[in-house]
């Protein structure tokens, strides 16, 4: 139990962010919720008790937001322990068809936005020598699928950031976690046509149980990666 330790949540309104902030509040943490749409956040942090967690509007594809995000977690909390990194979106289309705007949105959010979160963390965590980044990437990591260029160009982008993450501060107190979950019953396939069975698809609690699992690990290990998915695999 890590009573008080404190959490910055990307993408906290929804999914694999939100099923993170329950599995954390219930382990005690106190959180910084972010995402773009307030009002979400708020019934977040209404239905987990909201007088110890912070609810930040923040779009992380937005530098200044980011790094305001991280201030004024620090500021109500004192301090910053860990960052999990679940804002992300997704949209498919074969690569003849895609649009522009469709790709700069998959690499902002998934890409960009892991990147600047990360840096605006590690200003706060490295001086303390202290602290956890996780990012949840996915299998599209290390997987290549069709009618998928610019969220596994993402995620295959992210994933390489969080293993030159990984060795840039492990010497210096922080560690570093990569999640790559299957597909994971969320949201995010709402807006999906011909996307795999839901009811095969993980739990996002399954996906939040993984980052507790790392976040938690004794000071003596760093949990450098973890894969979970569907007990049918790729779907
Ligand atoms: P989701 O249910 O759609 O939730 C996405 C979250 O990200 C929401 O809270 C959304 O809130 C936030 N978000 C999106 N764009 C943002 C931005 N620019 N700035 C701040 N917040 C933003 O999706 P999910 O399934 O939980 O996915 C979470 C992460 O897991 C993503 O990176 C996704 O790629 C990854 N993943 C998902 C699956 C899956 O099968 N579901 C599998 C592997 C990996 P707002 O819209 O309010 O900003």
């Amino acid at each position: 139990m890590a009573e008080g330790r404190v959490c910055l949540i990307t993408g906290a309104s929804r999914g694999i962010g939100r099923a993170t902030a329950l599995a954390l509040h219930a382990a005690g943490w106190r959180l910084a919720l972010a995402a773009r749409g307030e009002e979400a956040l708020a019934a977040l942090a209404a239905d987990i008790g909201g007088a110890d967690h912070l609810v930040i509007p923040c779009d992380v594809t937005r530098e200044a937001e980011v790094a305001a995000a991280v201030a004024e977690a620090v500021r109500r909390f004192g301090g910053l322990d860990a960052l999990v990194c679940a804002a992300g979106v997704g949209s498919f289309a074969p690569t003849v068809d895609s649009t522009t705007a469709d790709w700069d949105a998959q690499i902002g959010a998934n890409l960009t936005g892991t990147y600047l979160a990360c840096r605006e963390a590690l200003k706060v965590m490295l001086p303390r020598r202290a602290g956890h980044l996780v990012t949840i990437l996915s299998v599209a990591s290390t997987v290549a699928f069709p009618a998928s260029a610019a969220y596994c160009a993402s995620k295959w982008g992210a994933y390489g950031l969080t293993k030159v993450l990984a060795e840039e501060v492990r010497r210096e107190g922080v560690r570093v976690t990569a999640v790559l979950p299957g597909s994971t019953d969320t949201p995010f396939w709402d807006a999906i046509s011909g996307g795999p069975p839901r009811e095969d698809m993980l739990p996002a609690a399954r996906v939040a149980d993984a980052v507790v699992y790392a976040l938690e690990a004794p000071p003596d290990v760093s949990v450098d990666e973890i894969a979970v998915m569907p007990p049918k695999g790729i779907l």
